[in-house]
């Protein structure tokens, strides 16, 4: 398979755009600025992993785990999951070219109208013809589809059987999973999904729409030079009007010295680093003299977003993934998720749920019975370590990913030179008891028993987790509100209240300015395509052969 990322010994000087990050909103700025013929360099501070390189087996997996918490540091700085272990809340988040996307279930969902309807929102982006041709755009690009067979698979069968305890139809749900095989808008041609559930760790088939695959590989191919093991820890200016991006060699990159601090400069600079590599590089940059907002750090959200599961019920639910090449003959798992309760709350969107049915991936198999002994079901979970995961109690095992609404007030800032999460409020957010009770309906329907957290015996405690971190640069209408404008660009604090740094933007899931109760992946997307558009029409450039579509092709391209 085609490498996408080259040598750090290759890196230039300077570029005219320098892209951190490789997720969905620097993945989109990548191809978008390639397109438009701009020298483009990505620099990414995980490993390109391709498509089969993915863990397989447990003992792939620990290399692949990075924690990191007050006390602790364990595993690679390059490792594929990277958990933070907080006082307050842990976090995991993706860590590799392509970002969450490798990891991610693909869940592609719209939020409410309602929740753009709130004032916290610009009103220029709010009531922008752009934001939807965004969505238009990432829809093309990310090709958010329903498996076909969706209502066959045990998983979703067995959220059917239990649903009526919430008196809510199950639907199926749109991931970016190719189906069939095809030539994606990038050219890349993608295998049809195997439906193995492995999505959550890593697609060895090709069959997720992953950054990599899509943004990425079209960055790549209009002439973006993109870089692994490259830490960027913070921007200064560079007295010409231009930025400087200092980074950081990683461990493990090919021909490069780790620890080296390497330095390049751009006009543009596009952070895409996440809520935490965005929020963390621009506390840092603040540090080093940048004026920003005082609100930077501010407003962090974890999208009201739990994993739980349901353990010794009497369906067959079949929720653990088989890999590919499958360890299993003869079974149908499915896309990791494949259907969801949706409950709407027609008074309150803040109260409104989704809850997703979800596959735990092959390679962790070997650990469930380790996890769930501190439950008191040794010998349950030694009738499954006899027979496979696939076969006894833990086929009875519900995985559920459930996502609403929190009040976003987290706080990330730097503690030394360690970025930290304080949100001492976190456990008691109302969220967590509306879950916890639809959930535990849903699991008592099948007869068996909620476990909101196999983990909480161990150094994981009793704190909430998520997977979904949002804010931190939040958008807002001037400096004394948000981190960024509605397109992106970073306020300069002690200049006018709206007065930005030239060549300065954010696009990822740190602009969020609240939780968005959907999946985040398809809009953090779509918001950074309608960042581009904006600044494509700014800085009177065009992106060649893209388009959102017919009609809704916005006037500046
Ligand atoms: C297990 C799991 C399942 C999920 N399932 C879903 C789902 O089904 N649907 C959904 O919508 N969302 C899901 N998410 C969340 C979703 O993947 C994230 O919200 C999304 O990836 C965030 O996109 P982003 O562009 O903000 O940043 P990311 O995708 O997090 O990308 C940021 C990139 O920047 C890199 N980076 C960070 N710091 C630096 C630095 N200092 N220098 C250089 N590079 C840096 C990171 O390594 C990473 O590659 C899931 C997440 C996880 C972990
Ligand atoms: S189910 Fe398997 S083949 Fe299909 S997208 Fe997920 S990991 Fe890839």
């Amino acid at each position: 398979m085609r490498r996408l990322a080259r040598s750090l010994r290759h890196v230039r000087p300077s570029y005219d755009a320098v892209v951190v990050g490789s997720g969905y909103g620097g993945g989109v700025a990548a191809a978008r600025l390639a397109r438009a013929g701009k020298r483009v360099a990505v620099l990414e501070r995980g490993r390109e992993i391709a498509v089969g390189e993915f863990p397989r087996r447990f003992s792939d997996l620990r290399h692949d785990l990075q924690l990191s918490g007050r006390h602790a540091r364990l595993g690679s700085p390059t490792g594929l999951y990277d958990v933070r272990l907080g006082e307050h809340m842990h976090i995991l988040v993706g860590c590799g070219l392509g970002g969450g996307s490798l990891i991610n279930a693909g869940v592609a969902l719209r939020p409410d109208p309602r929740v753009f309807a709130d004032q916290v929102w610009p009103r220029e982006l709010a009531h922008d013809p752009l934001l939807e041709a965004g969505f238009l755009a990432a829809a093309r690009w990310l090709r958010p589809a329903r498996d076909p067979g969706a209502y066959e698979r045990s998983k979703l069968q067995a959220l059917r059987r239990v649903s009526t305890a919430l008196a809510v139809e199950p639907v199926a749900a749109p991931v970016t999973v190719s189906f069939q095989e095809i030539v994606n808008p990038a050219g890349v041609t993608q295998p049809a999904c195997t439906l193995c559930g492995d999505c959550c760790g890593g697609c060895n088939v090709g069959a997720k729409n992953t950054v990599a695959l899509t943004y990425l590989s079209d960055a790549a191919a209009h002439g973006a030079h993109i870089f692994t093991h490259a830490k960027v820890r913070h921007l200064t200016r560079d007295g010409t009007g231009g930025w400087q991006v200092h980074f950081a060699v990683q461990p493990g990159a090919p021909e490069a010295e780790a620890e080296t601090l390497l330095t390049v400069s751009a006009n543009l600079v596009v952070l895409g680093a996440g809520t935490l590599g965005s929020t963390e590089i621009l506390l840092r940059s603040r540090r080093e003299g940048l004026a920003l907002s005082e609100r930077l750090g501010h407003r962090f959200s974890a999208n009201g977003d739990i994993i739980a599961f349901g353990w010794g019920g009497k369906l067959s639910v079949g929720a653990i993934g088989i890999g590919a090449p499958p360890k299993l003959k003869d079974c149908v798992v499915g896309a990791t998720v494949s259907g969801q309760i949706e409950i709407v709350d027609a008074g309150d969107v803040g109260k409104s749920l989704t809850i997703q049915e979800g596959a735990l991936p092959s390679a962790m198999a070997p650990i469930l019975p380790v996890l769930f002994l501190p439950n008191g079901r040794l010998l349950g979970a030694l009738q499954s370590l006899i027979s496979g995961v696939y076969q006894g109690p833990f086929a009875g095992l519900q995985t559920f990913f459930a996502v609403s609404h929190d009040s976003a007030s987290g706080q990330l800032w730097l503690e030394g030179d360690r970025l930290e999460l304080h949100w001492p409020g976190a456990r008691d957010e109302p969220v967590y008891a509306r879950l916890d009770a639809a959930l535990e309906a849903l699991v008592r329907q099948a007869e068996g028993s909620y476990v909101k957290n196999p983990l909480a015996g161990t150094m994981m405690g009793h704190q909430p987790a998520t997977a979904h971190p949002l804010g931190g640069c939040g958008i807002g209408r001037d400096h004394h509100e948000g981190v960024v404008n509605h397109k992106g660009q970073v306020f300069a604090a002690g200049a006018g209240a709206n007065d930005v740094h030239v060549g300065l933007y954010v696009m990822d899931g740190s602009i969020m300015p609240r939780s968005l109760g959907a999946n985040p992946l398809l809009t953090i997307t779509a918001l950074a395509e309608r960042a581009m558009l904006h600044m494509a029409h700014d800085h009177g450039f065009s992106f060649e052969g893209v388009s959102t579509s017919s009609e809704a092709q916005p006037a500046i391209m």
